[in-house]
C-alpha cells in the first residue's frame, strides 16, 4: 500500500480480492494465486484493520475466525418452515409419486403436466439456513424442528464456502444448504487427532453436527467443514422460475453448488439416476443417504402445495441403511507383521449397505475400550461406502444389561503361537514378541511378495496363505526352493500356471538390493529408508556390521530409529532368513557408483510435486545411481529440492532455508 492511498479504499479492495480468490479456491476448486500470495493479501488487510479498527466490517474475511465465543445458542424462528420430505424406497414408489402429482394437477385443471425433475444427491450432513440482507451474511441457523432452529452464525462464518458478501444479491435472501465434512477431510482430521494422541471421531455426520453447535467458533475454524447450497428459501426482489434456475443463480453468485446435480425430463431417467448414485455412493467424496427429487417449476410447485408437512412436489429416494444392529459374538485378535495384535469383531451375520457382514474391524485395543464393546452385546455396525465394516457402539440398551460380560482384555498369550504377549510402553497394541510366530510370518510373507517389495507376479495373499498352510513354505527364503511339482499338487494349479509362478519367483532374484532390504521386513524401514540405507552402506554385510552410531549417519535416520534397526538386524530369525536368501542368489549389494562417486556424489535431494516427464520413482532412481541421496524432509542438510507442479509446503520451506530449487530440466542438466 502506498502512503497516499486511502486506507478505507484499500481495505475494500483487499476484501474484494480475498473474497474473489477464496471463491476460486474453495468454491470453484480452481485457484488463481498461490497460498503465499493469498496470505500476503490477508495479512495486509489484517494489519490495516489493526491500525484502523474503524475499518473492520463484519463481512471482512478476517472476521471468519476471529469471532467471540457465545454463551448459548439462541433460538431462531425460520422465515418459512424448512420442510421435511416424504420418502420413496423403490422405482414403484417413485412412479406412484409422479402418478399422484399428475392426478392432483388434473384435479386442478392441468392435464398432462410436463415435469422437469431436479435430482440432487442427499448429503448426510446438517441442514442450515443462511440469511443475507442487502448481500451481507447476517445470520445462519440450524434446521431444528423445521420451524425453530438455533443461531450458529459464529460457526458458519468460519466455513470458507459460505460467502460473507454476495454481489448482486436481492435485499432479502435466504439460502439453504447442507454443512458436512468430506470423507478425505474427515480421515485427515482423525489421522491428525490420532497422531496427537487424542480420541478420534466416529463418523463425519456427527462430527459436522457437533462442530456446528459448539459455542466457541475457534473449534469450528479448526475443523474442515464444507457447505453445499441446494435451495433458495424466502427471497424478496428476485424472480426465478424454478429450482434448476435457482441453483444456477446460486452458483453464479458464489455459492458452492453440487456439480453432480442433474435435471431430467423423464421419470424412468430419474429412477436410473437414483440407482446409479446408489451404486456410486461409496466412491463419492461425501456420504450420501439418498437422492432428493424435486419438480423444478415453481408454478407447478405452488399448484401442488403440501400434504401436511410434506410438500407434494419433492421426495427423498432413500438408500438402504448403512448401519444395522446385530450381536457381537466374539472378539478375535490378528497378528500383524511385527507382532501387533489387532482386534476384530465376529458378528452374527447381518445385511447392511447391500452386503452381508460377519466380521468388522475394531482398529486397536484403545478403540475397543473407548467403545466399551463386550461379547454378547447387541451392537451397531456401520458399512459406509467401500470401507471395511466397523462396529460403532453397543446398542443403547445393551450397556444397561446387568449380565454383561466383563470388558474384553488383550490376550495374555499370542493367539497364533501361544507366546506370552507384551505391551510396549507408548503403543496402542499388545505385541507377540516371537519373531518366528506363524501369524507374523504370514504377514511378512505377504509384504515380501507385494508390489513395492519383491513384486512377485501371481503370488497374492490367498496363495501365500495356502503355501503356508500346506507347509510348502515357512518364510520368504523357502519361496526360492519351491518346485513346479510341489505347486502341481495344489488345487487350481496346472503345468502352465506352476511354471509361470516359478518363473516369477526366479525373476525376483534380480530386484535391486534396496528392494530386498525393504522386503525382508525390518520395522521402521520403509521404501525410502531402505533406499538410503542401501546407498549409504552399499551392501547388507556392511549394514550388518554397522553400529547404531554409524547407521544414524544415514539421511532420514534418527538415533532412536538407528537403535531399533540395529537391534532387529541382530535377531537370529532375521539373520537366518538373510543367510538363506543369500544362498538363493538374491542381490545383497548395491549397483552403481558408491556415494562419493558419480556426478551427484554426496548431494542430498528432496522431491516434491509432479514432474513433467519423470515419475518420482524414476527421479529417485536417477539420483541414487548418480551417487546422490534422497530424503523425505527439507532441512539445512538438503542440497537440492527437485520441484514439479503443485509443490506444496516443501517448496516454501526450501525457500526459507535457502535450499536450491531445481525443476526437471535443470535436474537433467545436472546429471549430464
Ligand atoms: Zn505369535
Amino acid at each position: 500500500m502506498t502512503s497516499t492511498e486511502d486506507p478505507a479504499a484499500r481495505a475494500g479492495e483487499l476484501r474484494r480480492l480475498l473474497d474473489y480468490h477464496a471463491r476460486r479456491y474453495y468454491v470453484e476448486d480452481d485457484p488463481e494465486i498461490g497460498d503465499d500470495e493469498y496470505d500476503a493479501l490477508y495479512n495486509e488487510l489484517r494489519d490495516l484493520e489493526a491500525a484502523h479498527p474503524e475499518l473492520t466490517t463484519p463481512d471482512s474475511p478476517t472476521q471468519r475466525v476471529g469471532g467471540q465465543p457465545v454463551e448459548r445458542l439462541e433460538k431462531v424462528r425460520h422465515l418459512q418452515p424448512m420442510l421435511s420430505l416424504a420418502n420413496v424406497r423403490s422405482a414403484e414408489e417413485l412412479r406412484a409419486w409422479v402418478a399422484r402429482m399428475r392426478a392432483h394437477l388434473a384435479r386442478e385443471g392441468i392435464a398432462d403436466a410436463q415435469f422437469r425433475f431436479v435430482c440432487e444427491p442427499k448429503i448426510d450432513g446438517l441442514a442450515i439456513s443462511l440469511l443475507y440482507r442487502n448481500g451481507v451474511f447476517e445470520r445462519g441457523a440450524t434446521r431444528g424442528d423445521g420451524e425453530v432452529g438455533e443461531d450458529v452464525t459464529h460457526n458458519l462464518r468460519t466455513i470458507a464456502q459460505i460467502p460473507l458478501v454476495v454481489d448482486g444479491a436481492p435485499p432479502l435472501l435466504e439460502v439453504r444448504g447442507e454443512v458436512y465434512m468430506s470423507l478425505p477431510d474427515f480421515a485427515a482430521l482423525n489421522e491428525r487427532l490420532a497422531a496427537e494422541g487424542r480420541s478420534t471421531f466416529m463418523n463425519p455426520r456427527n462430527t459436522a453436527a457437533g462442530t456446528i453447535r459448539q459455542l466457541d467458533p475457534a473449534l469450528a475454524a479448526g475443523r474442515p467443514l464444507s457447505m453445499l447450497a441446494y435451495a433458495i428459501g424466502t427471497v424478496e426482489g428476485l424472480e426465478l422460475t424454478g429450482q434448476w434456475e435457482a441453483l444456477a443463480w446460486l452458483r453464479e453468485h458464489g455459492f458452492h453448488v453440487n456439480s453432480e446435480i442433474v435435471a431430467l425430463e423423464d421419470e424412468e431417467a430419474v429412477v436410473a439416476q437414483c440407482l446409479e448414485w446408489e451404486q456410486r455412493r461409496g466412491g463419492l467424496e461425501f456420504e450420501i443417504d439418498g437422492v432428493v427429487v424435486k419438480v423444478s417449476d415453481f408454478e407447478l410447485q405452488r399448484r401442488l402445495g403440501a400434504a401436511g408437512r410434506d410438500p407434494r412436489w419433492a421426495v427423498a429416494w432413500k438408500f438402504p441403511p448403512t448401519t444395522a444392529k446385530t450381536r457381537l459374538l466374539a472378539i478375535h485378535w490378528n497378528v500383524g507383521k511385527f507382532g501387533d495384535l489387532h482386534p476384530f469383531a465376529e458378528l452374527e451375520p447381518v445385511h447392511v449397505g447391500g452386503v452381508t457382514v460377519k466380521l468388522a474391524t475394531l482398529h486397536n485395543e484403545e478403540d475397543l475400550a473407548r467403545k466399551d464393546l463386550r461379547p454378547g452385546d447387541e451392537v451397531i455396525v456401520l458399512r459406509a461406502g467401500d470401507v471395511i465394516p466397523q462396529v460403532v457402539s453397543p446398542a443403547p440398551h445393551a450397556v444397561e444389561n446387568p449380565d454383561r460380560e466383563p470388558p474384553p482384555r488383550p490376550p495374555e498369550r499370542c493367539p497364533v503361537c501361544d507366546t506370552p504377549t507384551v505391551k510396549p510402553a507408548g503403543s496402542v497394541f499388545t505385541n507377540c514378541p516371537n519373531t518366528a510366530c506363524a501369524g507374523r510370518q504370514w504377514q511378512l510373507l505377504r509384504h515380501f511378495v507385494s508390489r513395492g517389495a519383491m513384486d512377485i507376479d501371481g503370488l497374492g495373499e490367498t496363495l501365500v496363505g495356502t503355501l503356508l498352510n500346506q507347509g510348502l513354505v515357512r518364510n520368504a527364503a523357502d519361496l526360492y526352493a519351491l518346485g513346479e511339482d510341489q505347486l502341481l499338487e495344489l488345487e487350481g494349479f496346472g503345468e502352465i500356471s506352476a511354471r509361470n509362478l516359478i518363473a516369477a519367483i526366479d525373476a525376483s532374484r534380480e530386484r535391486p538390493f534396496h528392494r530386498v532390504l525393504f522386503a525382508i521386513g525390518i520395522e521402521e524401514v520403509g521404501g525410502v529408508t531402505a533406499r538410503n540405507l542401501a546407498s549409504q552402506f552399499r551392501s547388507l554385510d556392511r549394514l550388518l556390521a554397522a553400529t547404531p552410531a554409524e547407521i544414524e549417519q544415514t539421511p532420514g535416520v534418527g538415533p532412536k530409529m538407528a537403535e531399533a534397526i540395529a537391534a532387529q538386524l541382530a535377531d537370529p530369525v532375521l539373520l537366518e532368513l538373510i543367510e538363506r536368501i543369500r544362498a538363493a542368489g538374491l542381490r545383497l549389494e548395491e549397483d552403481g557408483p558408491p556415494p562419493g562417486d558419480g556426478p551427484l556424489a554426496e548431494l542430498t535431494f528432496v522431491l516434491t510435486g509432479t514432474l513433467p516427464t519423470l515419475t518420482r520413482e524414476q527421479a529417485s532412481e536417477r539420483i541414487l545411481t548418480a551417487g546422490g541421496r534422497v530424503t523425505s524432509t527439507v532441512s539445512k542438510k538438503t542440497d537440492y529440492l527437485l520441484a514439479g507442479d503443485s509443490p506444496g509446503s516443501k517448496l516454501a520451506k526450501a525457500e526459507r532455508l535457502g535450499v536450491a530449487v531445481l525443476d526437471e530440466a535443470a535436474f537433467l542438466a545436472l546429471l549430464e
